[in-house]
């Protein structure tokens, strides 16, 4: 396919030079265009350029001026807070105090200086260079305020780079031209303002299988490729690059051989995706007539037409999270009922699952939330961050309980841990529901909650929550993370993504026998569900619904209408006894290709 390329991994930006980059294709299609490399001031795009003799001074004040340009920023925040007497505001003076001070630290502003002139370094190279010999030193500290000052540093090292690139961050609304977006990584407010923008497809540095850029990638049905380690050093704006979504390559300058290579797999990619518009109207059922609920997936409202022309029915998981970004300010209760209202009229008569606030871990609102916490993924995310904030809670309760008056609605908690954590979310629910009473609002009495079984904790005690709650959804994204100690954003931890580990079985089993024994329903809202070779597994462990995003719908249904029941429980059962997920993995698809070929792959 890609033969007589230079295969380089050169982190060279010149523009004549061929260079193929192997990342993790997480949504599928092809595209061939020109790149924007979004320039950010931020520490993630710092890019080494060794400068002329001539040109150190000048550096020099580059550096100085946005130092200057930092302390000022800071005075005006600084005035503007000491005008609110709100304790808040006070509490925010001392940090803003202690980063003005930060700005004149010794070995911040001397050793870049030093190494912009001695290493003949552009400034953000030299202040990046800086900032880790800063953390080193910090982290060897025992003691841990220190060690969080660490997160001080970083914060401003990151408003120094900004002003460093000019004082503001380019984003996807700044793209003019229909372009292959190239990033180090991208924030959920960045995916979420894709709809009906320029981009085409984006690249990444960092991410995984399961990181909320794929998520919003195969949501947004745009072709990317994450987890490619040096794309922003290898990549500048204006290359003509490939990318297959499908298999993980970027083409950076191919020659007009490729090109032409590439259009002919592109056109054969966009025949097989409209072959699969066959099963569009037909029902999920094996060929021994078992039918299985297919159910859709969503972040924002743009999707609903997408899920609705590929069939679902339902919404298994709507990820709230994203009426808080690309916004001022948290959303208020009228607007979480219009958000919920609209999607709950637009999916009649079926049903919509909206998933408490499940901000933190790679979902944060501000990039620069993410220094806050030593591990996001493990902190104060999702159910926690929301006891820990009733009175949010509540305004989003009160939204989901309203819109429940409109059409059907379940509520979902995000994370829970263990019983204790849920009993306090479902209190917090029986008191709004009680206010709703007694100001005579309309909601569903009947209204279902689940949880999210996503923490092996959760998944253990699976046989007590089940007693708790009326639905459990297993969120196999969190799932893996969790128990397989890979955090999912981490492109250099990604190989040890195995749906088919053995635990993950395991445990997956664990919680059907606890949802079965205890007569509530069970569905599947990870990015498992959508990979035809797990929802077989899912479909042969007796699972009846399974939640996905669009593009992964019709592929799902052909595998449901290509088995019969009978064979995918044979499956399963024998797969819960072997010892690897390259021996599962082996099986399933080797049994798999006995009811059918991939049309695609098999022509590529
Ligand atoms: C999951 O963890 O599997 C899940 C569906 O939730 P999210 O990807 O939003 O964390
Ligand atoms: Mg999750």
């Amino acid at each position: 396919m890609i033969e007589g390329l230079t295969k380089t991994m050169s982190s060279k930006k010149n523009k004549k030079e061929v260079v193929l980059l192997r990342g993790i294709g997480v949504s599928s299609g092809i595209v061939i265009g020109r790149a924007h490399v979004l320039s950010r001031g931020g520490k993630e795009v710092a890019n080494l350029c060794h400068i002329r003799d001539e040109a150190v001074d000048n550096e020099v004040v580059r550096f100085k001026d946005a130092l200057k340009a930092s302390r000022s920023q800071l005075l005006k925040i600084k005035k503007k807070l000491q005008k609110e007497s709100v304790s808040k505001g006070k509490e925010h003076l001392s940090i803003i105090d202690a980063h003005m001070l930060m700005l004149k630290d010794q070995m911040l502003v001397h050793d870049t200086i030093s190494l912009i002139k001695k290493g003949r370094m552009n400034a953000e190279w030299a202040l990046k260079t800086v900032l880790k010999d800063i953390k080193d030193l910090f982290s060897k500290v025992d003691d841990e305020y220190l060690k969080e000052r660490s997160s001080d540093i970083e914060h401003i090292v990151e408003r120094v780079m900004v002003n460093l690139s000019g004082g503001h961050d380019s984003g996807i609304g700044d793209i003019k031209e229909p372009s292959i977006v190239v990033a180090h990584d991208l924030s959920p407010t960045d995916t979420a303002q894709m709809v009906k923008s320029n981009v085409l497809s984006f690249l990444t540095d960092i991410g995984a299988k399961t990181s909320h850029t794929a998520i919003m990638a195969k949501a947004l049905e745009i072709p990317a490729v994450v987890g490619l380690e040096v794309v922003t050093e290898s990549i500048v704006t204006g290359d003509m690059v490939i990318v297959d979504g499908m298999t993980g390559a970027v083409i950076v300058n191919p020659s007009e051989s490729v090109i032409d290579v590439y259009e002919k797999r592109k056109k054969r990619y966009r025949k097989y995706d409209k072959a699969l518009l066959h099963y569009r109207d037909l029902p999920a059922e094996t060929t021994d007539g078992r039918r299985i609920k297919i159910l859709g997936n969503m972040e924002i409202a743009e999707e609903i037409g997408s899920l609705r022309d590929h069939g679902a029915e339902g919404i298994g998981l709507y990820r709230s999270e994203f009426l808080y970004l690309n916004r001022n300010g948290y959303p208020t209760e009228e607007e979480h009922v219009a958000a919920y209202r609209h999607v709950v009229k637009k999916m009649a008569p079926n049903t919509v699952t909206v998933r408490t606030l499940d901000i933190g871990g790679d979902k944060f609102l501000d990039p620069s939330d993410v220094a806050d916490e030593t591990n996001p993924a493990l902190g104060l995310r999702a159910i926690r961050l929301s006891l820990s904030q009733p009175e949010l809670f509540k305004v989003q309760l009160r939204g989901i309980l309203r819109a429940s008056a409109y059409g059907k609605v379940k509520i979902m908690f995000p994370m829970i841990s263990g019983v204790d954590e849920l009993r306090k979310a479902k209190s917090i629910l029986e008191e709004v529901k009680a206010e709703l009473r007694k100001e005579r609002k309309k909601f569903d009495e009947d209204i279902e909650v689940g949880i999210m079984i996503e923490v092996p904790s959760a998944a253990l005690i699976a046989d007590i929550l089940a007693k708790e709650v009326d639905f459990f959804s297993i969120g196999t994204n969190d799932l893996l993370q969790y128990s397989l100690a890979i955090d999912r954003v981490n492109e250099h931890v990604a190989y040890l993504y195995e749906p088919f580990h053995p635990a993950i079985l395991r445990i997956i089993k664990h919680v059907v026998d606890a949802a079965r024994d205890n007569n509530i329903s069970l569905s599947v809202c990870g990015e498992m569900a959508g990979e035809p070779e797990h929802a077989l597994i899912f479909l042969g462990l007796g699972l009846e619904r399974l939640s996905m995003s669009a593009s992964s719908m019709l592929k799902v249904k052909r595998m449901v209408r290509s088995v019969s029941y009978g064979e995918a429980k044979e499956i399963s059962e024998k797969v819960l006894g072997l010892e690897s997920a390259r021996d599962v993995e082996s099986y399933v698809v080797s049994r798999l290709s006995a009811f059918y070929t991939d049309e695609f792959e098999a022509h590529a």
